[in-house]
């Protein structure tokens, strides 16, 4: 869903997105409904976007591999400026990035991507360390049985580890 500069009128647009194929669907498993909407005002060159949106995606966790519901419920707001063909060329040697400028998101085409926004903002939302829980136990390292799940018997046998094998200098 694209929409141009000159498509946002006066006063601004709000829209509320009901069709799904901004999902990062080939990504990860997406789980309906899923909701967004976004409000867009213009000022010349320039366009102001916020919004919000919600899913709930599948990932696996990093620690014991089981698949798990993330739900994801964000908002955004941020710039979006269209640099003219003249400014992209002194742009790189001129521009030094000021805080007044972090939220702002250069174009070379005055045309707002608005499912590629908010596919965005879904891998934003997803953090690096992806654990099913705070407190995943993960696999036996020995045996491989999902901990969270199972207990199993290897960590009780310490003659064979080599903490075990202390455990009996100690002993002696
Ligand atoms: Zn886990
Ligand atoms: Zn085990």
């Amino acid at each position: 869903m694209r929409l141009r500069f000159d498509e946002i009128p006066k006063g601004g647009l709000r829209l509320n997105i009901v069709d799904n194929a901004w999902l990062p669907s080939d990504e990860f498993k997406c789980h309906l409904p899923a909701t967004a909407e976004v409000f867009l005002d213009r000022n010349g060159n320039r366009v102001f976007c916020e919004g919000s949106l919600q899913v709930k995606v599948e990932l696996f966790c990093d620690r014991c591999l089981d698949d798990f519901i993330f739900p994801i419920d964000t908002g955004f707001k941020f710039d979006l400026e269209l640099i003219e063909q003249d400014d992209q060329r002194h742009f790189a040697k001129d521009h030094a990035c000021t805080d007044a400028e972090m939220d702002v998101i250069f174009l070379d085409e005055p045309v707002v991507d608005i499912f590629s926004i908010l596919a965005q903002q879904v891998y934003l939302a997803i953090p690096d360390k992806r654990l099913c829980r705070k407190k995943c136990l993960g696999l036996c390292p020995e045996c491989g049985v999902n901990l969270n799940r199972e207990h199993c018997e290897c960590g009780k046998d310490l003659s064979s580890s080599p903490f075990g094998v202390l455990a009996k200098l100690k002993q002696q």
